[in-house]
């Protein structure tokens, strides 16, 4: 028998169009697992995620190969000072900035960009994220101003939105390209190897079924995987953590400093950085937390309909 608590956990600022934060967290055998689909996706699309929280509660997670995760710290698409200011306080040695944000302009990219380079100093790596903001001609562009202003990219996650574009990027200019949106599904991250898309896949363990199913993905697409984080609360982080943790190669730092967004958190510690790394480890939710963040009555009543309905499709 599982048991399954609902939470809901406000934002500290929009994210992804997001405000409030929910998902089901289900204790099994083997601990806890997060069940958090976003609330749009219909239950086809949800069942990868359901299949992830399952082997986390259930069965587990392979043996890590490393005792600690780094991750990079996310600076929105704000002013050079404030940018400047969360490179300073997040403690990391790279950072990932966005870019290419409707509205504004190159000029406004060049100066977050250079502002994280002068406070991330000389040894920091600076990969910037457009989520799919630019056309080919404006990404080769892009890329070959910002490679300079930042005295040298890592990477560019995800330029353009088609995955054919991302191609067109990768042939035009030097600095590697990382598919981020373009894997969706688990079908997706060998359309990108066979399109010789990108250089390097971002992984997420809950839309991709699971650690083991990513381990598999990693091995048989044979790219370099950043692993990132779908928003989850500590229990889904820990799954992310543990599948970077498991990975024979992690040349990059990973984007699973996400908890930091939350207001609040279902696990007591958090897991949050420290030093720009995340311990491998489980995160347990306290029945504290898990009082405090219960979500309301008719939340709960519909995730747990989600739950039900997207179990019958296993
Ligand atoms: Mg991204």
């Amino acid at each position: 028998m599982t048991r399954t608590r609902v939470w809901s956990v406000p934002m500290r600022t929009r994210f992804r169009g997001v405000d409030v934060r929910e998902g089901v967290l289900l204790e099994g055998e083997a601990g806890w697992g997060e069940f958090s689909p976003f609330l749009e996706y219909d239950d086809p699309v949800a069942a990868p995620w359901l299949a992830a929280a399952r082997e986390a509660a259930d069965v587990g997670w392979p043996e890590p190969l490393r005792e600690s995760v780094s991750v990079n710290v996310t600076v929105p698409a704000t002013g050079a000072e404030r940018a400047a200011r969360i490179v300073r306080e997040g403690g990391c040695t790279t950072a990932k900035v966005k870019v290419a944000e409707p509205g504004q302009s190159l000029g406004d990219d060049l100066a977050r960009v250079e502002a994280v380079r002068d406070a991330l100093g000389p040894g920091g790596r600076v990969r910037v994220d457009a989520n799919g903001g630019w056309d080919v001609d404006a990404a080769v562009e892009a890329i070959r101003a910002l490679d300079r202003a930042a005295g040298g990219l890592e990477y560019v996650e995800q330029p353009c939105a088609e995955v054919e574009e991302l191609a067109a990027v990768r042939r035009a200019v030097d600095v590697p390209i990382a598919a981020d949106e373009s894997i969706r599904r688990a079908a997706d991250p060998y359309r990108v190897r066979d399109l010789r898309a990108a250089d390097i896949a971002v992984l997420k363990v809950q839309p991709l079924g699971g650690v083991r199913a990513c381990l598999r993905i990693a091995e048989d697409i044979g790219l370099p995987v950043v692993v990132s984080s779908a928003l989850e609360s500590s229990v889904g982080i820990a799954a992310g953590v543990a599948l970077a943790a498991a990975l024979p190669e992690l040349p990059y730092a990973c984007g699973l400093g996400t908890v930091q967004l939350f207001a609040d958190d279902v696990s007591e510690p958090p897991l949050l950085p420290v030093d720009g790394a995340l311990p491998v480890m489980r995160a347990t939710p306290s029945s504290e937390a898990l009082d405090r963040l219960e979500a309301a009555p008719e939340r709960v009543a519909w995730w747990e309909r989600r739950l039900g309905r997207v179990g019958d499709l296993a």
